[in-house]
């Protein structure tokens, strides 16, 4: 049945027929109508398992989908469609149907939460018509812990581009659900007006029904459905030919797309997406199950993407010093550099990062100097650079040098020619797609050169570790330059590293710059804020937080003033994983699991909950009589180091704000 055809076909009727002959058409009309919705077209598809469902329907025009894992419903009527300059494909659609077919394919990745991937999923593209015209495809894939969703939106006549001004994606949450999730902030806002950068705190548990500051949430967005489990809503492959988005509530447990806000930017670019005809859409993605072990295991952000361009080189991931997190600007001389090169240097670390205003304080001949004291020593430096432009009023420099191609391209040249290992890029203004292209243009131009990109107060990388290979790492996150700033964000910092670990973490490196060994945020660790947590629980997020290149907040001091076990842990970390694994749980109140390199797990806690957290942990991942090597605190945050012989469950007690690591020998 025609829906499409139906409502056209009644405006054309009522035009030229008598009154009383209108009504008794229009009733029939009503009839029919009533009558094909409950013939709707329907399709349903499965995950390889067969436990996830996705049902989508067109029942009155409105193309709507529904998930189901086993017999419970995860989401219920959500619709699609988008409204377009071409067209409003939001309504008067049709299903055409489904062409469902198996995906198989395996990728390696060293730089995400697993190396190797073996992707397998039920695709199914769904085609809407809309007054007999194909006009969109849905592209559906369902793996056994993720749905996603994307349009392939289709030229009408001689029509090759379109303006995509709105998404009706949305995700209907069942009622009792609860949420986990960050405010988009409005833009130009906060410190010198640089939001949105995804740097605002979580409500634990929070009602639905709410909007954050009144414009939505930023991705990912973490849902508690009581028993029933847990859903962690995203996007990823959002590039230069997209906008990125954020999640809005429509009502009660309905939350739908949203696109970026006009004044993003200082009000440079439009808050629509401008495409080329036929065009692909980022991906939606809905990562869900009874436990949390799906969400923190999830590589759907990967999974949906392709690598954009071939590496110039192989890239040097591992670890770094960074002396701003301590010193702050000041520390940003080159005596202090020099003295953080022998720092990495006694480390083992590969790298130095040298953030805000060292071309003022050091000057380019000069850090030309220390990149080649670097080198005699294996350090090699990544430089900080504002990314402005025209969209911040952030008064650090190198400023003007990352928004232009010709001026990014010179200054990248120099930095191959005085051997830069990488840059972290700072101060972004939001997500319409003029900043997309940006980051994008950024991130090329850097691989011509063989140099890394971080990028700080920045949007949520989305999938760009396999679409780029030279991506590093963004911040997106409450990082710890706040732990410096404030009292409060070290009083909490137990209880934001539980959340990340299952929302901002799963879905992309974050550049959290922690694991501080210090007691005091002080270059002499004297005054300042302090840290609340232990220095198990430093070692414990060294692993917790992944990310392929890590600068921590460590400083030369701790060579002496910290416990000879906890320096030499931190000497040996890895940063790069083969596997990772949820073992227990709960966002804001702990948090165990353990990631995988090679032969060696490290399974690693963390407390927030005032009561110390005790648990039995399963060992089974270790070879049996294995000598295992565990860290762990008193009731007073004192840690020490044990050998134990791996046996079939271990007893552990984590104290407020304390840590946990055990790994194998
Ligand atoms: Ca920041």
């Amino acid at each position: 049945m025609n829906i499409a055809y139906l409502c056209t076909s009644k405006k054309e009727i009522t035009n030229y027929i008598p009154i009383n002959m209108k009504k008794f058409i229009l009733g029939v009309l009503a009839l029919a109508s009533a009558w094909s919705s409950a013939w709707a077209a329907e399709k349903s598809f499965t995950s390889p398992d067969g436990k996830l469902t996705v049902v989508v329907d067109d029942a009155n025009g409105a193309a709507t989908y529904r998930v189901n894992l086993g017999t419970t419903e995860f989401l219920g009527r959500s619709p699609l469609g988008l409204k377009t300059n071409m067209g409003d494909y939001t309504q008067g659609l049709t299903l055409a149907g489904c062409e469902v077919k198996e995906v198989k394919e395996s990728y390696d990745l060293r730089n995400i939460k697993q190396s190797h991937v073996d992707y397998e999923a039920t695709e199914a593209v769904c085609s809407f018509e809309q007054q007999g015209r194909k006009v969109i495809d849905v592209i559906f894939r369902v793996s056994n812990r993720d749905v996603a969703y994307r349009y392939r939106i289709l030229p009408q006549r001689d029509t090759k581009v379109c303006v995509v001004n709105e998404e009706a994606s949305g995700f209907q949450l069942p009622e009792g659900t609860t949420t986990f999730m960050c405010p988009q902030s409005r833009p130009m806002g906060g410190f010198a007006r640089t939001s949105p950068s995804y740097e605002t705190s979580y409500t634990d548990d929070d009602q639905m029904g709410k909007n954050g500051y009144g414009e939505g949430y930023s991705f990912p967005c973490l849902f508690h459905l009581g028993d029933k489990g847990w859903v962690l809503i995203s996007e990823t492959g959002v590039d230069g030919s997209y906008v990125a988005s954020r999640l809005l509530n429509v009502n009660g447990g309905l939350y739908k797309i949203g696109f970026p806000q006009q004044g993003e930017c200082n009000g440079w670019g439009s808050t629509s997406a401008s495409v080329g005809l036929p065009s692909e859409t980022p991906w939606r993605t809905i990562t869900l199950g009874t436990t949390l072990a799906p969400i923190v295991e999830t590589t759907v952000p990967f999974d949906l993407v392709e690598q954009k361009y071939k590496a110039s080189q192989e890239y040097i991931y591992g670890k770094g010093s960074w002396s701003w997190i301590i010193g702050m600007d000041n520390s940003c001389n080159f005596d202090e550099q020099k003295r953080y090169i022998d720092f990495s240097a006694a480390m083992g670390y590969q790298t130095v990062l040298i953030d805000a205003f060292w071309d003022k304080q050091i000057g380019y001949e000069k850090i030309a100097e220390l990149a080649a004291y670097g080198k005699t020593k294996g350090v090699g430096l990544f430089l900080w650079y504002n990314s402005n432009g025209t969209w911040n009023d952030a008064p650090q420099t190198p400023i003007g040098k990352m928004d232009k191609s010709r001026e990014r391209r010179a200054e990248m040249a120099w930095m191959k020619s005085v051997g830069i290992r990488g840059i972290k890029v700072d101060f972004f203004g939001g997500d319409k797609q003029n900043m997309m292209q940006l980051y994008e243009d950024i991130l090329s131009d850097a691989n011509d050169f063989g140099i890394l990109c971080i990028f700080h107060g920045c949007t949520l990388p989305r999938g760009w570790e396999k679409m780029y290979p030279n991506y590093a790492a963004s911040e997106a996150v409450l990082a710890s330059e706040n732990l410096h700033f404030g009292q409060g964000s070290c009083d909490a910092e137990a209880h934001n590293a539980t959340l990340h670990a299952f929302i901002r973490n799963t879905v992309g490196s974050m550049d959290f710059g922690g694991s501080t060994l210090n007691k005091y945020y002080d270059a002499n660790n004297r005054r300042g804020t302090h840290r609340v947590t232990s220095d198990v629980y430093a070692l414990a997020t060294a692993v917790l937080f992944q990310s392929a290149v890590q600068h921590f907040a460590l400083a030369p001091n701790n060579l002496t003033d910290a416990p000879a076990w906890a320096i030499d842990f931190m000497k040996n970390v890895p940063t790069t994983w083969d596997e990772v694994k949820f073992i227990d749980g709960y966002p804001g109140k702990y948090v165990i699991m353990a990631r995988r390199t090679g032969n060696k797990w490290f399974i690693v806690g963390v407390n927030a909950q005032d009561e110390t957290l005790k648990k039995n942990i399963d060992l089974s991942m270790f070879d049996k009589n294995a000598e295992l090597q565990v860290y762990s605190d008193d009731a007073e945050l004192n840690g020490s180091v044990s050998t134990v012989k791996a046996k079939k469950q271990i007893t552990v007690t984590i104290p407020k704000n304390g840590g946990l690591v055990i790994v194998n020998k």
